[in-house]
């Protein structure tokens, strides 16, 4: 089961910091490739884990800033074989604003070269297998399946409960929801996921596992708060974890 490969959680808030966690990066480490998923400030953290001769890739999977704000980091690193950073139509658009002057240093005066994909429609360039759809947000956003090294890999970022979650997460052998609401908590005019909707996802797809990251950091203040989704989310799927800031699972 295990390639040697790991998935480090960079940063496993919604919305804002807090002395629990930052906003939403995930480091998946394969053998060929770094995967980035979102670019909230955990990004920071990047550099204590990554291996910086592998070719990186970044999926942004919307353009909240929780998921964006990391961005202005990127000069920090030093990708020897470049970054490609990857995202629905638009992208291309919105990272020639914010990364660029007068927010941060713009994309052509970074140390390393760079890309963007805008995908689907860019997909066939990458290197690895890869899937999105969009989910079901206030702003248009994009699910993510890949597969690496023989594993799927599955991340749901900010959704309510969507039939197309549930086909991005059929039968993962790793699948990354997030968590954004309380147990029991539904607002339909912001849909996000709670502990028992990603716990369903997780059970309905047949996915092996399931790794709920980016909880709302006005609605889970502490640790605890997060176990007791944990608890609530393993009545449904017993294989769910909560995720903290620098939790590291090999796959
Ligand atoms: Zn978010
Ligand atoms: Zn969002």
């Amino acid at each position: 089961m295990d390639n040697g490969n790991k998935i480090i959680f960079l940063g496993t808030n919604g919305w804002y910091d807090t002395d629990t966690g930052n906003t939403i990066s995930i480091l998946v480490d394969c053998r060929d490739y770094s995967i980035i998923l979102d670019a909230g400030i955990g990004i920071y953290k990047l550099d204590k884990y990554i291996d910086f001769s592998k070719p990186a890739f970044l999926f942004l999977s919307h353009f909240h800033l929780d998921h964006l704000y990391g961005l202005h980091i990127l000069n920090k690193f030093s990708f020897k074989k470049g970054l490609t950073i990857f995202g629905q139509e638009g992208t291309k658009g919105i990272l020639d604003i914010i990364v660029n002057t007068p927010f941060s240093m713009p994309m052509d005066k970074l140390p390393y070269r760079t890309d963007v994909l805008e995908v689907p429609g860019e997909t066939t360039a990458l290197p690895f297998y890869s899937e999105v759809l969009p989910m079901e947000h206030t702003s248009p956003t994009l699910g993510l399946r890949i597969i690496v090294d023989d594993k799927i890999i599955t991340y749901c970022p900010d959704t309510g409960l969507c039939s197309n979650a549930l086909s991005l997460a059929r039968n993962a052998d790793i699948l990354i929801a997030e968590c954004a609401y309380r147990p029991g908590e539904i607002h339909n005019s912001w849909p996000h996921l709670n502990p028992e909707s990603a716990a369903s996802i997780a059970k309905e797809s047949g996915a092996k596992n399931l790794f709920l990251v980016h909880f709302d950091a006005s609605r889970y203040k502490d640790r605890e708060s997060r176990v007791d989704a944990e608890k609530a989310a393993q009545k449904i799927f017993p294989a769910a974890i909560a995720c903290f800031d620098g939790l590291t699972i090999g796959f």
